[in-house]
């Protein structure tokens, strides 16, 4: 990664950095390829996206029970994200904006999941919403690069098996590199 996309050193005003939920701080394909995995009673290929490694059948009955929301509630924390993320809200505005809307059950699970696993960070730099251009910030880190092509700072791609062809953005394979990234450059 280019040391000039994190410009950090002019601090005459905090940059602001918005992180998503979903595959970034919480492991979601991992619970989603565990669940099918379960439902199966066989192997589901974990590396692989999961219009590739599911059926259509398979993902249908997965996206009801997303519907239903409690599927978000014990989700597992992505390794050094806690840690990541409070030393990243000591020198930035650190916001965390999650396209809930998808899921309008999930709400109070997310933000229960929130308040249990990152407390450090308070209600108002939490952001539920549906088309993620309405956030302004200058930094945002996400798993779904179609979330970049709106917004107007500058998009991380966090690795995941959906986003592994995708090259128009800079790249983090884990909360190590978002560290390495935006607080050792
Ligand atoms: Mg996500």
């Amino acid at each position: 990664l280019a040391a000039s996309l994190i410009d950090r050193h002019d601090e005459r005003v905090m940059k602001r950095i918005a992180v998503d939920m979903d595959d970034v701080l919480a492991d979601t394909h991992g619970a989603e390829v565990a669940w099918l995995t379960t439902r199966r009673g066989a192997p589901v290929e974990a590396t692989l996206p999961l219009d590739q490694a599911a059926s259509a059948e398979e993902r249908a009955a997965l996206e009801e029970v997303m519907r239903e929301g409690r599927f978000f509630a014990d989700l597992a924390v992505m390794p050094d994200s806690q840690r990541v993320l409070r030393a990243l809200a000591e020198q930035y505005e650190t916001f965390i904006a999650t396209a809930a809307m998808e899921y309008p059950g999930s709400f109070a699970w997310k933000f229960a999941w929130l308040e249990r696993h990152f407390p450090f960070i308070p209600p108002s730099r939490v952001v539920f919403c549906g088309d993620k251009s309405v956030v302004q910030a200058d930094y945002l880190v996400d798993d779904h690069p179609r979330h970049f092509s709106r917004f107007r700072g500058q998009g991380v791609v966090y690795s995941a098996p959906h986003n592994a062809h995708v090259q128009a953005y800079p790249r983090v394979n884990d909360w190590r590199e978002v560290e390495r990234l935006f607080l050792e450059t």
